[in-house]
């Protein structure tokens, strides 16, 4: 056997995770490949735009101040979308830098460069096709002109995660727990950004808007779609996308590129991206399955960190602090049980016990029914609820000789005119029902 193909750690994935894990291992003063498909880290991945820097600085610590972003996204808004115009909520804070607009190629790039630095051996290019096992352990992968074999073997290959169900570890997710997304990079330049969004012209300043609602355009007849658009402002250009899941849009034999079109129609997002040029396109799958659908995390001689895990918060839009820290959590439970030479599945189970403590399995416990919820009330948060905003701004903003008394009474009493009123309980129990969750969350 060639000593190049014997290493203490197999890596497969150069995304988030898997780079963050194969970091830890390499301070470790362990030896540790790092194989991804791409011929560059980050060519395959895409993403809204958005990485939460608390996670890259407990990992890069001093490095951390020489990362690749664009802009820092300190303004927040959330905006129901509804026919002519939209209800919007923003949150911005110039000071706040808890959030960085970088490209993912960028973003890859950079840390695969820490990586190398740390003395991890990355082979790029190369696709993992099996898992190599004996007596019911991995031993190492199988790529499509190599073998390399380990001890430990990490699994950060993202949502589809092939690797993971060969050993079937993951449980198939069903449609309704896959998020299909499409997005689009509109090119426009740096100045115009900034007078459009309002922004300093120091890339201190960056927007993030999350959209909801589906009372508009072409999709305004469109019933039990629940959907999320997002832009963010990157230094000259702009990130539109949409996302749905799967299971809506085959219900409703939806094409998700034109949704894409009706969004950038929305008169709330067409101005702000007017006279753009579309760059790039690109489409991706998110993982909703959550905590309900987690898989088993490890067995003898394996982990499964990131995406391939399901580790996404996607009411929050988080995802690439989730892998990243469950990179290193991976790491570090793979150094723990070479202090022990245990690869075992029991030895393993070290890992769970991590997730629990940290953020990652408390949070995705306390979002475990949030998913569901919405997407059980979707004709409600979609359509019944941007309209009656609309209504009710609509009164607050205009004079119309009625006096305001008589038309509060009239806009009140439309809630149960127009809405069974089971439907109207049904709605405040899950919102209800959310909040608990959330707020008694572990
Ligand atoms: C539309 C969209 C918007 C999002 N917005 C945000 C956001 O704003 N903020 C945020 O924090 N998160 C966001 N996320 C989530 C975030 O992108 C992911 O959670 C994160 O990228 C997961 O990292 P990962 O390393 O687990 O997987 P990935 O980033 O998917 O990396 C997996 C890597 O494994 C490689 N690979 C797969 N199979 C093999 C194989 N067999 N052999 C070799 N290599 C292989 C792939 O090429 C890839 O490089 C978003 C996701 C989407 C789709």
């Amino acid at each position: 056997m060639n000593s190049v193909n014997k290493a203490d750690v197999i890596v497969v994935g150069a995304g988030p995770a898997g780079i963050s894990a194969a970091i830890e291992v390499a301070r470790g003063a362990k030896k540790v490949l790092l194989i991804e498909r791409a011929q560059y880290a980050g060519s395959k991945n895409m993403y809204g735009g958005a990485v939460y820097t608390s996670a890259l600085k407990e990992i890069f610590k001093d490095d951390f101040n020489s990362i690749p972003y664009e802009r820092v996204i300190n303004s927040h808004t959330w905006a129901f979308l509804t026919d002519t115009g939209s209800f919007e909520m923003t949150y911005k804070n110039d000071d706040s830098t808890s959030s960085y607009a970088i490209k993912r190629f960028n973003l890859e790039k950079w840390m695969i460069e820490k990586a190398k630095e740390a003395g991890v051996y990355y082979i790029p290019n190369t696709l993992v096709t099996n898992l190599l096992l004996k007596d019911g352990a991995v031993i190492g992968v199988k790529t499509e002109n190599e073998e390399y074999f380990a001890s430990v073997t990490i699994l950060a290959d993202g949502v589809n995660s092939l690797l993971s169900r060969q050993i079937n570890l993951r449980n198939n997710y069903e449609p309704k727990d896959i998020i299909l997304s499409v997005k689009e990079a509109i090119k426009l330049d740096k100045k115009t950004i900034e007078e459009r969004f309002n922004l300093k012209d120091d890339c201190k300043n960056g927007v993030n808007k999350q959209y909801f609602g589906t009372g508009f355009g072409n999709l305004k007849n469109v019933k039990n779609l629940f959907m999320m658009s997002f832009l963010y402002t990157f230094k000259d250009t702009v990130m539109v996308g949409v996302g749905a899941n799967l299971a809506d849009l085959t219900k409703n034999k939806l094409n998700l590129n034109q949704i894409l079109d009706e969004v950038k129609k929305h008169p709330d997002i067409s101005p702000l991206i007017k006279d753009g040029e579309t760059i790039e396109y690109s489409a991706h799958l998110i993982p909703e399955g959550g905590y309900n659908k987690m898989p088993k995390l490890y067995s003898s001689g394996v982990i499964i960190a990131g995406d391939a895990a399901g580790f996404i918060n996607s009411v929050h839009f988080e995802g690439t602090n989730f892998a990243l820290i469950s990179g290193k959590l991976a790491g570090e439970t793979v150094l723990a049980a070479f202090e022990n030479n245990d690869f075992s599945d029991r030895s393993l189970s070290l890992y769970r016990k991590k997730l629990e403590k940290s953020f990652i399995l408390k949070d995705l416990y306390s979002y475990r029914n949030v998913i569901d919820k919405l997407y059980s009330r979707s004709n409600s948060l979609s359509v019944y609820y941007p309209k009656k905003i609309r209504e009710l701004f609509e009164i607050i903003t205009s004079a119309n000789c009625i006096s305001k008394a008589q038309q509060m009474r009239a806009y009140i009493s439309s809630f149960f005119k127009d809405r069974n009123i089971v439907e109207l309980f049904k709605d405040a129990f899950a919102f209800i029902k959310c909040g608990l969750d959330v707020f008694f969350g572990k």
